[in-house]
């Protein structure tokens, strides 16, 4: 070895310890505060989403103004996603359709039981001479009101979602002949079939105004038009339905009844698969294989379900995609059956969702500057 060789040595070793140190201090630089992070966040993730179900268990306007819209913001979220129809209930109330609310929202209280969606029974007569407990609730246009301020005044916008046309049972019940002619049983809606006959143009206009009166109950809303887990294979057996183009052409027609009304239309992922037009619709993703776009939310069911536990424990840990307009945590009802189960899911899920988004962008802001 010669005799500068040593000296290079020290030399290098010398760089090498300050190329570290700076290396330390752009680490230490780089490291977000909350506020930092929370602005950035914001930044990277326009729309930040909470889903509540009101149908599988009803959720009182009390609780979503008093406890849930108040958690929603101190998260840091900007959005809250009300699913107000489904199979096993229907929540907001319509003029033009009362039996929507009047037999759609009320169902014999099996609340004792574990959840089984198969065994419902809609609330009758019958029900009522036997002594028997009737389960449900709806949001009258006062009560939409009232939830509406208060989000408003939290600065949040709310999307109230009209899930169709499966997860339609609660409509079906309310007015039979918006089912396929040959799909009239209402023990097998509840067992896989709970999908409106959508070849009919009176099931059409029935949704058009519907559409005109959820634009009316939430002016400045986006609508979200649900259109997830379809059952199609119910259609084949209609004479009507049975035809793609007309499955196609329905989609259209609803996609087209919001727009026409200078909404933003929302849907399920699953609506981007049917051949609909969905060029300007903002599709939630929830399947785990959904790829979504830029101007999509994104909520994947393996780390984004409050309700079940296994994604709630993933959440903190989410890692999500940045080129998409936004996030969304969802708490469907099936067994929250009560306000305190249902708020313990909730405060744990947006503690980790601000978790993971936090984690996200320390590391991006951590990546750059590499
Ligand atoms: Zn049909």
């Amino acid at each position: 070895m010669s005799r500068v060789a040593p000296r290079l040595l020290a030399l290098a070793a010398a760089a090498l310890l300050a190329l570290q140190g700076l290396r330390a201090e752009e680490t230490r630089a780089v490291t977000l505060t909350d506020a930092e992070a929370d602005a950035r966040v914001a930044a990277t993730w326009s729309r930040r989403a909470l889903l509540i179900d009101t149908s599988r268990h009803f959720i009182p306007v009390g609780e979503i103004v008093d406890e849930i819209i108040p958690r929603v913001a101190a998260h840091g979220l900007n959005t809250l996603h009300i699913h107000l129809t489904d199979g096993p209930g229907w929540r907001f109330e319509s003029k033009a359709y009362p039996r929507l609310t009047a037999v759609g929202a009320w169902r014999v209280d099996k609340t004792d039981k574990p959840w089984n969606w198969s065994e419902t029974e809609y609330w009758t007569p019958e029900h009522e001479a036997k002594g028997l407990k009737r389960y449900g609730g709806f949001y009258t246009a006062e009560d939409i009101r009232t939830i509406r301020e208060a989000a408003e005044a939290a600065g949040l916008t709310v999307i109230p979602e009209m899930d169709i046309p499966g997860h339609s049972a609660s409509m079906m019940m309310a007015y039979p002949e918006t089912a396929c002619p040959t799909n009239r049983d209402p023990r097998a809606w509840f067992k896989g079939r709970d999908v409106l006959c959508i070849s009919s143009p009176e099931t059409l206009r029935m949704i058009d105004t519907l559409i005109g009166e959820l634009c009316e109950l939430f002016p400045n809303s986006p609508i979200h038009i649900g259109c997830d887990e379809v059952p199609a294979r119910t259609w084949d057996a209609c004479p009507g339905c049975r035809d793609p183009q007309a499955r196609v052409a329905f989609y259209n027609a609803v996609i087209g009844s919001v727009r026409r009304r200078g909404r933003e239309v929302c849907a399920w992922n699953e609506l981007g698969s049917t051949g609909a037009d969905v060029s300007d619709v903002t599709l939630t993703c929830w399947l785990d294989d959904a790829v979504p776009r830029a101007n999509d939310m994104a909520c994947p069911y393996s780390h984004c379900y409050l309700d079940q536990e296994a994604s709630q424990k993933r959440l903190p840990t989410w890692n999500p995609p940045r080129h998409v307009r936004g996030v969304q945590v969802n708490l469907w009802t099936e067994e929250m059956q009560t306000e305190a189960i249902r708020l313990d899911r909730i405060d744990r899920g947006l503690k980790s969702l601000r978790q993971a988004l936090r984690a996200a962008v320390r590391a991006d802001a951590a990546n750059e500057t590499k």
